[in-house]
């Protein structure tokens, strides 16, 4: 093959440089090709997992070349699509390659010296392994926790990974960040009989259970669903099965377990055998429907990107899954980019239903070895097997992809879709746009509430639009109504959280049995507590933010850097005992609605009560089932989500979003009202959306009652031209981190001050953000904006020179350097 090239550039996955010359030894090189895994040595100890990048025969001049230890694959594990996908990602985003390729390969595909390895317990040989793995095995059944670092030194072989590699393929071995989690979801419980009655038996059994009704109708269901009686063989019965279908708790089970009739049983489930769903067809779609995807189609003949601007609730999804459908046809792969995991579990269901096992899902609640495994079946693309629809959120535009035909962006205007930290801080809209060109496939982007951004690209022609005003079977609009609470605080009408307006609304929803959404974006009890006499406020020890009380757990929580305390009894700045808590979050919602409605079901959504895995699917079955009367949550309920009895939606303090300093805050403001709006009424009637603003007469009020998109859009759109924001200027915003807070102004005013001397006044700041210390480190910003039509490329790459010269300044070489392209 490429058996006369002597040196590969290998990327490594470090934050620094990322690609490093190396030289192949003779016995790799016919194995060597780009986007193999290779395993290769830094420094005097470390081994790192890298990835074929190029091969050549030109040896660095300025470094001597170590060997490639081992190469780790047969066949490459990155295409070219992705390697060029990479690259595009690293050169606009101005990130190194090492970033990228961390950011897009699950950790198990990776391994490094530090990487730990633990003994699958389960785990049975088919075949003979081999010394060093048997050796390896030993190793790790005597002790936990043992990194490749140790295993190298206790195998006396300088590189382990190969071995590690097969092992982990075998089902040997498992990374350790993930395992507990791991195991224990794929393994279920099954139920069987006890023994091997005989019909007598049973029958004597059933007799018995006389008095035990529960138990006796689960022994029938369990006889029934295991098809005892017409087979030989019984059907597997799995319990969470058998108690769905009697409705009882698990302690009915458990008795029959302790007499002896039943038992349990685990087993291993292979995640991706999927064969058991049942699909349904495509839904026919209705005339607005029809002519909207023969409009996408049309635009599609000449433009690589459409938007699909359409009202909550007018069908979008189901034009999607059309034009999936189509793709699949045509052999082609999709992805379906969802901004938020809280979005996937309904949409999972209905692209399941007609789609099957096609449908492969990715996000960051997966752990590692799902993610791997996810990551090989894309990469295989078996047409039997593969997933051809990739439902996924931000990193899934990281997926071997080889013959992607449609990239669908679902609520393309939310922020999510922006990494913030680490690097690569990419938009996943924006290089979704990328990856779609390298495929030579189409993007749709879809929402009833466009960036404006992307309404700008769509009205210049540079997308093509697509407008759909009719709600599925022609519901109306929610009729949206504003409660003045500067009025009801004048008139002393305020009791609580809830205006007058609200709690008859609320009331009047209960009684006919309407569920109720509450919005408020804010978790925790209150955002901060005060001292009535001198008024100090409990920061942060180490941010610049007052600390959320969390009624909960009794504490006061930093929601930048997770720092927790008890709250003081006393004011540390005069001692007084009257600390009194400000303002309200979700749980102090939640308080009030049990003292206000004691009957009611309510139900939190929020980061607090979701960080479990499935904790999301759980609170959305109970509300689809109506379980819940009330749902109240942050920015998480906003999104997407389709029930079908909500009648009514309130968003208690639309002023904060209004109020926050950032260009996009009316925007934002608009889409997010919007969008809560969107979850009232929508299978059965008219719903009702019920606002609370101390600010009735705001133009972004205004335009959110009247759902006047285009009005919103046309006075942003001036304000963003007149005041040189995007889509008219293009931001980089720049930002410096240290300890030291005088040593961070003093290299932000010198950085500042070099750029004003390339970009003049294009260079705005230094400014210190609204928080400006995070984690004990201060943090100074420069904005860059520079026109459209000038090449970002140049600006970029003075930008990177200009860092590296301050960098070599003596005083500033700790200086944290971050640079935000397209900052949201
Ligand atoms: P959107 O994505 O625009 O918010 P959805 O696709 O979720 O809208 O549609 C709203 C509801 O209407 C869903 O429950 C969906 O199943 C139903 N629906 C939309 N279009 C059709 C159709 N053509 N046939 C049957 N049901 C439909
Ligand atoms: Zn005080
Ligand atoms: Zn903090």
């Amino acid at each position: 093959m490429n058996n006369n090239l002597n040196f590969a550039d290998i990327i490594l996955p470090l934050p620094l440089a990322g690609v490093y010359t190396y030289s192949i030894p003779d016995e790799f090189k016919n194995q060597m090709a780009i986007g193999k895994r290779v395993v290769v040595p830094l420094g005097t100890k470390k081994l790192y997992t890298g990835i074929v990048q190029a091969l050549h025969n030109n040896a660095p001049a300025d470094y001597k070349v170590k060997d490639i230890l081992s190469c780790l694959d047969d066949f490459p594990v990155i295409n070219n699509f992705q390697l060029k996908f990479w690259d595009w990602i690293s050169q606009y985003y101005q990130s190194v390659l090492g970033d990228v390729y961390k950011a897009a390969i699950p950790s198990g595909l990776k391994l490094e010296s530090q990487t730990k390895i633990i003994l699958n317990e389960e785990f049975v040989a088919d075949n003979a392994l081999s010394k060093t793995e048997d050796q390896i095995l030993n190793i790790l059944s005597k002790s936990k926790d043992v990194s490749i670092a140790s295993l190298n030194q206790a195998t006396g072989l300088k590189n382990t990974l190969p071995q590690i590699k097969s092992l982990l393929d075998k089902g040997a071995v498992v990374i350790e960040e993930h395992i507990s989690s791991g195991y224990k979801e794929k393994k279920q419980e099954f139920v069987s009989l006890h023994s091997n009655f005989t019909e007598e038996e049973i029958g004597e059994i059933l007799n018995g259970l006389k008095r035990a009704k529960k138990q006796q109708e689960l022994l029938y269901s369990y006889l029934n669903l295991s098809k005892h009686y017409f087979e030989e063989k019984p059907e597997k019965v799995s319990s969470n099965e058998l108690l769905k279908s009697v409705d009882c708790s698990r302690a009915i089970l458990k008795s029959l377990v302790d007499k002896n009739i039943l038992k349990f049983y685990f087993e291993k489930l292979d995640r991706l055998d999927l064969s058991s769903i049942n699909t349904t067809g495509l839904k026919e779609l209705n005339p607005h429907q029809e002519i909207a995807i023969n409009e996408i189609r049309d635009n599609f003949e000449h433009k690589n990107c459409v938007l699909l601007h359409g009202v909550t609730s007018s069908g979008k999804t189901e034009i999607y899954i059309h034009l999936i459908e189509e793709q699949l046809k045509l052999g082609k792969q999709v992805l379906y980019l969802l901004p938020e995991i809280a979005l996937t579990t309904q949409i999972i269901n209905r692209l399941k239903s007609v789609f099957g096992n096609k449908v492969g899902v990715y996000h960051s609640k997966f752990n590692d070895s799902e993610r791997v495994e996810i990551y090989n079946n894309v990469l295989e693309n078996k047409t039997d097997k593969a997933y051809q629809v990739i439902l996924g959120v931000r990193s899934s535009v990281f997926l071997p992809f080889n013959n992607l035909g449609l990239i669908i962006i679902d609520e393309e205007h939310e922020n999510t879709y922006k990494q913030f930290d680490p690097a690569p801080r990419y938009h996943a809209r924006d290089a979704a746009l990328y990856l779609a060109n390298l495929h030579g496939a189409k993007t749709l982007l879809g929402t009833a509430t466009p960036a404006v951004e992307s309404y700008y690209n769509a009205q210049t022609g540079k997308y093509g639009l697509v407008e759909l005003f009719k709600r599925y079977q022609e519901i109306e609009m929610p009729e949206i109504i504003v409660a003045d609470i500067k009025e009801a605080r004048r008139r002393k009408m305020m009791k609580s959280i809830f205006s007058p307006e609200l709690m008859s609304h609320m009331t009047e929803s209960l009684e006919n049995k309407e569920q109720i959404i509450l919005f408020q974006n804010r978790r925790g009890y209150a955002p901060y507590l005060e001292c009535k006499s001198c008024g100090w406020v409990p920061h942060c020890p180490n941010c610049s933010v007052s600390l959320t009380y969390h009624r909960h757990n009794n504490l006061l929580v930093c929601h930048y850097c997770g720092h927790g305390m008890t709250p003081p009894n006393n004011c540390e700045h005069c001692g007084s005992s009257g600390l009194e808590d400000r303002g309200f979050g979700t749980e102090k919602i939640e308080e009030e609605l049990l003292s206000y409605f004691p009957e009611a079901k309510v139900g939190r959504m929020d980061l607090d009560t979701t960080r479990k895995k499935n904790a999301y699917e759980k609170l959305i079955y109970q509300f689809e089932k109506h379980e819940l009367d009330i749902l109240v949550g942050t920015q998480m309920v906003s999104k997407g989500l389709d029930f079908d009895n909500v009648g009514l939606v309130g968003i208690l303090n639309a002023d904060s979003m209004l109020n926050y300093p950032d260009f996009r805050a009316y925007e934002r403001s608009f889409q997010m009202m919007a969008q809560v709006s969107g979850r009232a009424g929508r299978k059965k009637k008219r719903g009702k959306v019920l606002i609370q603003t101390y600010t009735p007469e705001h133009e972004i009020i205004k335009n959110v009652v009247k759902n006047d998109y285009f009005e919103m859009y046309s006075s942003q759109i001036a304000e963003r031209k007149e005041y040189i924001y995007p889509p008219f200027y293009r931001l980089i915003n720049i930002s410096l981190k240290h300890k030291n807070q005088r040593l961070v102004n003093e290299a932000a005013n010198y950085f500042a001050n070099s750029l004003r001397k390339i970009f003049g006044i294009r260079v705005f700041g230094p400014q210190s953000p609204v928080i400006n210390r995070i984690q004990n480190s201060f943090i100074v910003n420069i904005l860059l904006k520079i026109e459209k039509k000038s090449s970002p490329a140049k600006a970029k790459w003075i930008l990177n020179q200009q860092a590296n010269f301050l960098k070599e300044i003596e005083k500033f070489k700790s200086i944290q350097i971050n640079f935000d392209v397209d900052p949201m």
